[in-house]
């Protein structure tokens, strides 16, 4: 009898330590704390080595990759992995891009303060900040509800509040708010969408992964120059597939 009790006291001793270890474990690391230093240290040097060494070279395009936190854009469980050199899954089969080609194709889109930009396949919503840095009017159409619905929360905590994301087939582009100065689409459809060529400015800019799904596409920048439309074949990418909502 007396052993049962001691046992039970022991393991209620054991179960009130757990409780007060959880209970005082910080959940976040403070800021200023070294793991918060480190990922500063870790998107300075990938904006320098996989960024700026590769060739991008628009000075608020890397102030801008070096101010986005990356490592809040994507799952607990990757977050050791936030700033190395390649995308990452955000769940639902969908990833995060490469940050050298999220920097590339922001490059490329060439936005101004003030612009009017939308992008397609808002994701986790990483390059939508990005380009939030350079303008304050920034739309961003997303397909999967999931995705919309969590990113528009993300954003605004990190005070990108000024990002406006829709739920819909982003092959429609965002009529009501067209046109745009620049259109960065980040899923490959097999064919440019005519919607998107209809909603750019005049001297607009259109950063868009065009080929089959599962292999390499080609990335193209399209500008319409009095009226014409002038395509540009960038370099090879990888992206997932524009998927097409039923209507
Ligand atoms: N720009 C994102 C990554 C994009 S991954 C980021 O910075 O994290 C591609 C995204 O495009 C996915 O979230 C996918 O759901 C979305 N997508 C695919 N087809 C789409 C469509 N027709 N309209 C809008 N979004 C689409």
């Amino acid at each position: 009898m007396r052993r049962t009790l001691s046992a039970a006291a022991a393991l209620l001793f054991v179960l009130i330590g757990i409780g007060v270890f959880i209970a005082l474990r910080p959940s976040e690391p403070p800021r200023g704390s070294a793991e918060q230093k480190s990922f500063t240290a870790q998107r300075l040097e990938m904006v320098q080595t996989q960024i700026a060494a590769r060739g991008v070279e628009n000075a608020a395009v890397l102030a801008a990759m070096r101010t986005v936190l990356r490592h809040e854009f994507v799952p607990r469980d990757r977050i050791g992995s936030a700033y190395s050199d390649r995308p990452l899954p955000i769940g639902f089969g969908q990833t995060i891009s490469q940050p050298f080609v999220v920097a590339l194709m922001t490059e490329l889109a060439q936005v101004r303060p003030g612009d009017k930009v939308l992008e397609i396949g808002t994701g986790s919503g990483y390059q939508a900040a990005v380009l939030a840095e350079l303008t304050d009017q920034v739309y961003s159409v997303e397909i999967v509800p999931q995705l919309a619905s969590s990113v528009t929360g993300r954003l605004s905590r990190l005070g990108y509040t000024s990002v406006r994301v829709r739920d819909a087939d982003g092959y429609f582009g965002w009529k009501e708010r067209a046109p745009f100065d620049a259109i960065v689409v980040t899923a490959a459809p097999d064919h440019v969408p005519p919607p998107l060529i209809g909603q750019l400015a005049e001297g607009g800019r259109m950063v868009i992964p065009v080929g089959p799904p599962g292999s390499y596409q080609t990335l193209w920048r399209i500008r319409k120059k009095g009226g014409k439309v002038v395509s540009e074949n960038v370099t090879d990418v990888i992206f997932v597939p524009l998927v097409r909502r039923e209507r």
